[in-house]
């Protein structure tokens, strides 16, 4: 098949790749100038595990093309799909739509016989009325369907998650439409859930996925809370609830509150629509509120390690929303930086892979180290707050050499295990006393 993908950011890249693979023609078109000259002279734009390779060999076999020109992706694709971003409006928090109206109304007159146009962006209920609306003014005589493919990847796993869903949602009102989509999932058939509904159950669908897991999060976090204050011990709390298969063990690690480009702008989001609807998301206005303030608690929590000490340094390990990715959009890590510095804190701060990314936000107020031993190098603790494996294996030895105090506040519950404290460090985790 012929598929165009509009944006080509964390969703697009990795699904226009994906189809490519198996052995689509595909071509990714982004407004971004830049990104699409490095994506046309081979180099990828953003990290995801395993997706490297895939890009490299189709765009040898000629099956992955780039380009910045609607018309040139759109003219004679079977199916158009809709990444661009959704961000929350600054003011009102509601989705901020005017990147999916502007790919509309571009893609219109482009349109070449029947074409599926598919909004894989997380969009409220209702905007594929609205997209049909645009185009249909645009091109009166175009020969069109508009259905709804909310995209459920994690980024870290964009490749994974692409290959082998947990289910893949297609929201189409037309018989024409869903044909096409059996046909663009057909390797899917057999091997993963294809559930088809209308076009708003499956708006719904990614809103309240989203604002579900939150709300887990949420929870656990509390839960941790209530650990520490009770005598409890929220690994073994966890593991006790998350036995109980209508609750399930994932999505139960207490940490410093979720964040990421997806969780907080989805949940306010949603609630924007519950207001919007006259049907009140109670549940997902309380953890929005209690996962904001959780960045402050949390800040406070490391900033408590080094009372008055102006002089004293903070290293912090993780920057990204999470491990596996380079992302740092609305990450807790960056949100509790910025509360420290706030405090007047010194921070000397490393990550793996998001270091060109916090960067741009942090400018000089930080100091930025080359690896976890050369962050902590004379500091007063060290602050893990993203959950990257290697901080995991850190050579406590090593590290204790380094600091001028040893004590870790570990917001990932990371070296738990390995008892920090009987190599002399001053060690706090989550959700134990
Ligand atoms: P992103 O910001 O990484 O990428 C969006 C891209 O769209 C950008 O490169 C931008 O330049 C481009 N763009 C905007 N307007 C354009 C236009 N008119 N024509 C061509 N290109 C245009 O965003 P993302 O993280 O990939 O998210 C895209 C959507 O997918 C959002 O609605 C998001 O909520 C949803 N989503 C994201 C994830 C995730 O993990 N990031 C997961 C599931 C769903």
């Amino acid at each position: 098949m012929k598929i165009a993908v509009i944006g080509t950011g964390y969703v697009g890249l990795p699904t226009g790749t994906g189809l490519a693979e198996l052995g689509n023609q595909v071509v990714c078109i982004d407004k971004d100038e830049e990104k699409i000259a490095a994506l046309q002279a081979g180099k990828l734009t953003i990290f995801e595990d395993g997706l490297e390779e895939l890009f490299q060999r189709n765009i040898r076999n000629g099956r992955l093309k780039f380009t910045t020109s609607t018309k040139e992706g759109v003219a004679g694709a079977d199916v158009v799909l809709i990444a661009v971003g959704t961000p929350p409006d600054p003011v009102s928090k509601e989705a901020d739509l005017r990147y999916i109206y502007a790919a509309a109304a571009e893609l219109a007159p482009e349109l070449t016989g029947y074409t599926v146009i598919a909004t894989k962006s997380t969009v409220p209920v209702g905007t594929g009325d609205e997209v049909e609306n645009i185009i249909r003014r645009q091109n009166p005589l175009a020969e069109f369907d508009v259905v709804s493919l909310p995209e459920f990847l994690r980024e870290g796993f964009a490749v994974h998650d692409f290959f082998a869903p947990d289910r893949i949602v297609i929201g189409a009102d037309s018989e024409k439409a869903t044909a096409v989509l059996r046909e663009m999932y057909g390797p899917f058939a057999g091997k993963t859930q294809i559930l088809f509904v209308r076009r708003r159950s499956a708006e719904t669908i990614k809103y309240a996925s989203n604002a579900f897991l939150a709300m887990k999060i949420h929870y656990i976090n509390e839960m941790a809370d209530f650990c520490e204050k009770a005598g409890a011990d929220i690994f073994e709390v966890a593991k006790g609830m998350g036995l109980d298969q209508r609750i399930g063990s994932r999505f139960l690690n207490p940490g410093p509150g979720y964040g990421g480009s997806c969780f907080p702008k989805d949940t306010n989001a949603m609630a924007c629509m519950g207001r919007k609807y006259g049907a009140p998301l109670t549940l997902i206005e309380t953890a929005i509120s209690g996962n904001d303030l959780r960045k402050a608690q949390m800040a406070e929590r490391i900033l408590r390690q080094v009372g008055d000490n102006e002089k004293a340094k903070i290293a912090v390990w993780g920057l990204a929303f999470k491990n596996g990715t380079d992302d740092v959009r609305e990450s807790p890590a960056l949100q509790i930086v910025g509360q420290m510095l706030k405090h007047g804190a010194r921070l000397r701060v490393y990550d793996p892979k998001a270091m060109d990314n916090a960067r741009k936000i942090l400018g000089d107020a930080v100091e930025y180290a080359s690896s976890e031993i050369d962050a902590a190098q004379g500091a007063d603790v060290v602050a893990i707050l993203t959950e990257w494996e290697s901080f995991a294996d850190v050579d406590l030895t090593a590290l204790k050499a380094v600091m001028r105090q040893p004590r870790i506040v570990d917001l990932r519950n990371m070296l738990k295990s390995r008892d920090p404290e009987r190599s002399g460090f001053g060690y706090q985790c989550i959700g134990k006393a």
